[in-house]
């Protein structure tokens, strides 16, 4: 969402072990969501038969959506396509070869939120099917968020977190790739967005302290040109101003007194953390 300047002083939640529990099972059922959703992303489907999917798995599993009514907003995910960065809205487009999707999803369950987001390239560059340069946007955004919930595991303050996403993309050898700066992460809980901003670049602050049940949606946005974005007639979708195309991955993330977990993961982030050495614990233990 956009930084916001009210929110922003507002004071944080802190979630308790059983609440951050009840987020947990909400973050699992929005992976089987987006895994669903993502295998049934390919060439020639539209973006709403991927809606459709994406909504029946919440409605089997008992959860709702938060993302479907907000703000009227019509769908229960956000289909963004290649300059298009974030709050695509799912519709009649159909998607082809080579296209770069990001799916950004949520769900509800017992009253407690999940957020999370992915891209896939529907192809590869290895077929001939996709830009190597669009691969490495993904890969680079998807290792920024894990760079992300690794120095959420230890940070002192949430302006680490942007810290350390900055750094790392800042020394990435290559195409320079631009870190959106008007559209960020923010707390989750018993809302989608809770304060804080939590900003995927340097700022300079600090930033508010993180405390124990501080829950926070990561997601880091990058393009292959200028960070400069408009939004469509629409009244939603958030394009490149200069055509370049996004990424955009997302988990929701908690800190409690056993340590850090990944809500959206079902492992906790256990299997990409190893690699940072962060050995994530559930809320509760
Ligand atoms: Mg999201
Ligand atoms: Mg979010």
């Amino acid at each position: 969402r956009s930084p916001d300047p009210v929110i922003g002083r507002r004071s944080l939640e802190l979630k308790t072990a059983p609440q951050l529990q009840a987020m947990q099972r909400a973050g699992v059922v929005l992976s089987e969501a987006l895994d669903a959703t993502l295998a049934a992303a390919a060439p020639g489907v539209t973006t709403a038969e991927l809606d459709a999917v994406f909504a029946g798995v919440l409605a089997e599993r008992g959860a709702t959506s938060n993302f479907l009514g907000y703000y009227d907003f019509p769908a229960s995910i956000c289909t963004s396509v290649n300059d298009e960065v974030v709050h695509g809205i799912p519709g009649d487009r159909v998607l082809q070869t080579g296209d770069v999707l990001k799916v950004d999803g949520g769900a509800i369950v017992d009253g407690w939120h999940a957020d999370s987001a992915r891209t896939v390239i529907l192809g590869s560059s290895a077929a001939g099917t996709a830009d190597p340069a669009d691969e490495r946007l993904s890969a680079i955004t998807r290792e920024a968020l894990w760079v992300g919930i690794a120095a959420f595991a230890s940070a002192t303050h949430v302006g680490d977190i942007g810290d350390a996403i900055d750094e790392f993309v800042t020394a990435q050898p290559g195409e320079e790739l631009g870190i959106l700066e008007e559209y960020v992460g923010h707390g989750i809980g018993s809302a989608m967005h809770l304060p804080p901003d939590v900003f995927n670049y340097r700022t300079g602050h600090r930033g508010p302290k993180i405390r124990s049940g501080l829950a926070l949606a990561i997601e880091p946005m990058l393009v292959r040109g200028s960070i400069d974005t408009k939004v469509l007639a629409d009244d939603w979708t958030v394009v490149t101003l200069d055509g370049a195309r996004a990424s955009q991955w997302e988990h929701s993330v908690c800190r409690h007194d056993g340590g850090v977990w990944v809500l959206t993961a079902p492992d906790g982030g256990a299997s990409e953390l190893a690699r940072f050495g962060v050995v994530p614990v559930p809320p509760g233990e």
